[in-house]
């Protein structure tokens, strides 16, 4: 009896340890599945002037179909990939298919400004990546000004600081647009914030929500932005989602703005047409009279 407690209790811990390793081996395997066979896409976001509606950029977000009409969202596979190492393929793949994508709106003279492509700190630890993306931007004949990468400040962990910054100016130089995302959300450190290289700063969504509603969150919103414009940078007011929060960004004159209330990630067909109903969305005359106040 007692052989048979241990026995159960070794299940008891074991098997949703197990389960987890396994369920995490089998959507590895399917992961890699999708890459290979082209399962995977690419969406893409808007990022307007909150003042009128013009185009800045369009940021890409990989989307994977589960067969059933539905997506499994990245925050259920990234992490993943980060760990077995797949996110360098992967990474491969949207650099590659955004140029792509980018070359034949340009081709097509549709306007986007640049393409936005989330870079893990993985990727940016490989000692090809900058060659990589000289690579690829040759291959589409892509004005390097057209791409931009967004980083967290998780590249700053695990990684040397002069690794990092090196590579940072080596992208620089090439003349791609260097953006840091999700600002204010993880492993924050103001003290380099004016000797890196980059020209746009994204507040993590965190801070905008319910701004409009919270005189402190107002104030902590506004000082954010005050610190990226005063160091000339562009900022990027991720995840507006309601009109209060879309008339916050304008109020504090953010640059850019990313979020629900202009348009969800679309796949690369749809992005002309919503683009310019975001456009006449913005200039509506209600909403005109509404920011003029
Ligand atoms: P991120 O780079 O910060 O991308 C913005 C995320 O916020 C996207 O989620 C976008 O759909 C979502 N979002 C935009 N506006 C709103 C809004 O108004 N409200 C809300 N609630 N969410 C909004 P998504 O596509 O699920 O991607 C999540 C994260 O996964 C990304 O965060 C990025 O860190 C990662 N990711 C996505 N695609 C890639 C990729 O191709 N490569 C890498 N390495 N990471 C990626
Ligand atoms: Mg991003
Ligand atoms: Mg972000
Ligand atoms: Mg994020």
């Amino acid at each position: 009896a007692a052989k048979d407690a241990a026995h159960q209790q070794h299940m008891f811990f074991s098997a949703p340890l197990n389960d987890r390793v396994q369920s995490e081996m089998l959507l590895e395997t399917r992961l890699r599945t999708a890459l290979a066979t082209g399962q995977l896409e690419l969406h893409y976001q808007p990022q307007v002037n909150p003042a009128n509606g013009d185009l800045i950029g369009l940021e890409a977000l990989i989307r994977w179909p589960d067969g059933q009409g539905n997506w499994i969202p990245p925050c259920d596979f990234i992490s993943l990939a980060e760990k077995t190492g797949l996110i360098i393929d992967l990474g491969h793949f949207v650099l590659d298919e955004a140029c792509r994508q980018a070359a034949h709106w340009l081709t097509a003279g549709f306007e986007f400004g640049h393409v936005s492509v989330n870079v893990s700190p993985i990727e940016f630890q490989q000692p090809n990546f900058a060659s990589n993306v000289r690579k690829v931007l040759e291959r589409y004949q892509l004005p390097p000004r057209t791409l931009c990468l967004e980083v967290t400040e998780n590249v700053f962990v695990d990684t040397s600081e002069r690794l990092v910054l090196d590579l940072l100016f080596e992208l620089q130089t090439m003349g791609v647009l260097l953006s840091l995302d999700d600002f204010g959300s993880g492993y924050s450190s103001l003290s380099y914030l004016h000797k890196l290289p980059f020209q746009e700063l994204k507040i993590d969504r965190a801070f905008l929500q319910d701004a409009d509603l919270y005189p402190q969150k107002k104030q902590l919103y506004q000082a954010i932005v005050g610190l990226g414009k005063s160091l000339g940078l562009r900022v990027v007011a991720e995840g507006a989602e309601t009109e209060g929060e879309y008339l916050l960004t304008v109020g504090l004159e953010c640059d850019s703005l990313q979020g629900y209330f202009c348009a969800r990630p679309l796949p690369a067909k749809d992005i002309p047409d919503c683009c310019l109903s975001i456009s006449e969305a913005l200039n509506s005359d209600r909403l005109q009279s509404i920011r003029k106040r």
